[in-house]
């Protein structure tokens, strides 16, 4: 049997756990995952462009567990009532190669990168820091605001959207929660007085959502909307008078800001930073940028965290994935019905 976690049951664990609970606890989890990168058998995500987005598998295994995630990223899609970016995944167990777990991964998602977003944050930001500019509001945007409360204590927010119906979402769904909403009237005014700078727009395009002269000194840029081939979000001069961290290098050069950059541009890998091997933020002057794509050793992470949550409560029903004959050499056991319906015909 593999445990199966549906949008449904995924909204109700949600809303009875707490989202700024959840994303603490996965995000713990992530940490202790990157700091033992070395176990990890990984590789850049496997990814399918056509004009209109990207379609992704993610691997990733430390050998006893593995796991994948099946992703879009559609920048188009809202127009049509769909969302930019969907997922699911798996978590297998490696030594008998059998699924464990198959579990809905957008909502999963958006914790899981907002939870990373923050955990990063916690180390590169200013520690003074109380203001974040969140320029995008779509889906991502709440997640990525509850998440730097949860683990940095920012309650307030200056808010960007080109379009004014996400921002109206926006203000609506964190209305009562307790944030100090700013709504600006445009990027530039968005980012006055921010100690940190979200980007989380999606646009198949080199984007310039934030300038140069938007990015002062002591600022922190969590760069996360950028994060596939010819789609940023940065101007790239903003890269070269900051110190850089990424997830996985092979991988980030090819979606991330850096892709405008020399395949040497120097960056500091997070996992680095993590096992305390590399500094993260030296001094309060300095900007620091996570040039966030998503990896997927943080999707790993998030289906083991919620297995951990979930095995054996009402929101993990039971589902009959893989077969299972008395004779496991006699698979055809199961099917002899079907060659006799065929020879009858
Ligand atoms: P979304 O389509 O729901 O929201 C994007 C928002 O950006 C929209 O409201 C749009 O109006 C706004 N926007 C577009 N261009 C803008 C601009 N120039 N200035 C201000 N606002 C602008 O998308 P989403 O699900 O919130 O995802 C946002 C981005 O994050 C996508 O590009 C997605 O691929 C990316 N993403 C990254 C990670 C990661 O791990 N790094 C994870 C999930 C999603």
């Amino acid at each position: 049997m593999v445990r199966f976690v549906d949008v449904a049951s995924m909204q109700r664990w949600v809303a009875q756990t707490g989202i700024e609970r959840i994303v603490s606890g996965m995000a713990e989890m992530i940490e202790a995952d990157f700091r033992r990168w070395g176990e990890f058998d990984k590789r850049p995500r496997v990814a399918s462009h056509s004009p209109a987005g990207v379609i992704e598998l993610m691997p990733a295994s430390d050998g006893r567990a593995y796991a994948f995630k099946y992703v879009n990223g559609h920048p188009d899609n809202p127009r049509r009532g769909l969302q930019t970016v969907t997922g699911f995944g798996v978590l297998a167990d490696v030594d008998s190669g059998y699924p464990l777990l198959l579990s809905e991964m957008t909502i999963l998602t958006s914790l899981r990168t907002a939870a990373t977003s923050a955990l990063v944050a916690r180390r590169l930001a200013r520690p003074d820091s109380q203001v974040m500019a969140l320029i995008g509001t779509g889906s991502q945007s709440e997640f990525q605001a509850l998440a730097f409360r949860a683990l940095l204590g920012i309650r307030t927010l200056r808010i960007w959207d080109t379009d004014p119906a996400a921002m109206d979402k926006f203000e609506r769904n964190l209305g009562s929660l307790g944030f100090d909403v700013h709504r600006a009237t445009g990027a530039a005014e968005a980012v006055e007085g921010a100690d940190i700078i979200t980007t989380c727009t999606a646009d198949k395009a080199y984007a310039t959502v934030l300038t140069d002269d938007m990015v002062v000194p002591g600022v922190h840029v969590n760069a996360m909307g950028g994060d596939c081939p010819g789609k940023t979000e940065l101007e790239s001069s903003i890269l070269q008078r900051a110190s850089v961290f990424v997830e996985y290098p092979e991988q980030t050069r090819i979606e991330g800001e850096i892709q405008q950059l020399p395949a040497d541009f120097p960056v500091t890998e997070l996992w680095r930073v993590f096992r305390g091997e590399a500094a993260g933020r030296t001094s309060p002057d300095e900007i620091t940028v996570f040039d966030s794509v998503g990896f997927a050793i943080e999707d790993f992470s998030a289906l083991r965290y919620l297995d951990s949550c979930v095995a054996g409560t009402e929101y993990a029903a039971e589902v009959n994935l893989i077969v299972d004959p008395t004779d496991p050499k006699d698979l055809f056991s199961l099917v002899s019905a079907g060659a006799l319906t065929l020879a009858l015909n």
